[in-house]
């Protein structure tokens, strides 16, 4: 039961050469969703071993071109690659309007369905959900409408123990029955309870991804308590003045949310390409909020059932 998160760009407006624009892929119980697309996000899919045909829904933060530039040839890609299976993107307004704008110059009839799902980008509300994940929007403050996503994984279903199975011999539709919540009948006679018969393999994850913003404060009361906060810090503080200016946040202002919001984990990225080194940016994070990490091009963070995190890189 996989959760993971890869990194495909880390940088902001400007890529380097060891910097991709923003592009995050959620990997929830193998189903694969893509958070933002900037430029070259499907040559980072490619290098990092991530099949396009497994996308299986994408969110768009906000449309400005580090942030999307990369769908117009990923879409292509996936219809020469033989995708059929349809295709959700959800997106502020007027992701629509933009991307019909482009087929409708380029001639381009995608043979497999998309549906786009255009949302209110100044309202926090359930945007996409399935059997194991739901998605909630999250309101940012920036120069263009913009929201993250807080990802949810349902919780998982109920287990009974092995040895209540073997001790009463416990037959498959009592098992069935114990595992919907609902008592059972012993041969006996006797109850058995799902309360004591069951119980929850693991607590559920969740990851919020928050994009392009200047601090806000409100954002804390959305991701209270998740376990993995993705929060940009295009700057480091003493160029807060150009943070301010630009809608975007500092790695201290990144922390400090992080601190109030009472997450378990922080994560770092969308650097401004005027900074050849990231490391001040982590130990100015670190300084207020200890269990940071810092993004970048290719890292693997997994959650494990535990809830502690690993972290790796292709
Ligand atoms: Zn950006
Ligand atoms: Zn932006």
């Amino acid at each position: 039961m996989t959760f993971q998160v890869t990194i495909l760009g880390c940088s902001s407006a400007r890529p380097t050469p060891s910097r991709h624009h923003t592009a995050h892929v959620l990997n929830v119980h193998e189903q694969f969703f893509l958070i933002d697309c900037g430029e070259g996000t499907q040559y980072q899919m490619a290098r990092y071993g991530i099949n396009p045909l497994k996308i299986n829904a994408i969110f768009i933060t906000h449309l400005h071109g580090d942030h999307v530039y990369g769908i117009f040839g990923l879409l292509s890609t996936m219809a020469m690659m033989g995708r059929q299976r349809a295709l959700t993107i959800v997106a502020p307004r007027p992701f629509a309007l933009m991307l019909e704008g482009h087929f409708s110059f380029f001639g381009i009839e995608l043979p497999y369905p998309l549906e786009i799902r255009e949302i209110d980008a100044r309202l926090s509300a359930e945007v996409w959900s399935n059997r194991t994940m739901t998605v909630t929007s999250v309101p940012l403050r920036h120069r263009v409408p913009c929201c993250g996503y807080l990802f949810r994984e349902r919780e998982p279903g109920l287990n009974v123990y092995r040895h209540l199975v073997e001790g009463y011999g416990l037959d498959p539709l009592q098992v069935a029955a114990l595992k919907r919540g609902e008592d059972a009948v012993l041969a006996n006679g006797m109850p058995l309870t799902a309360a004591e018969a069951t119980y929850r393999p693991y607590e559920a994850r969740s990851y919020a991804f928050c994009s392009d913003t200047t601090a806000s404060g409100k954002v804390a009361s959305i991701v209270r308590g998740v376990d993995l906060l993705y929060h940009e810090a295009t700057y480091l503080h003493a160029d807060r003045a150009l943070a301010e200016k630009t809608g975007h946040s500092t790695a201290l202002q990144a922390a400090r949310l992080a601190k109030k919001a009472g997450v378990h984990h922080l994560l770092l990225g969308h650097y401004s390409a005027r900074y050849k080194e990231l490391e001040p940016l982590l130990t100015e994070a670190q300084g207020e909020f200890p269990d940071t990490v810092l993004g970048r091009d290719g890292l693997v963070l997994t959650l494990e059932k535990d809830h502690s995190l690993k972290i790796g890189s292709i």
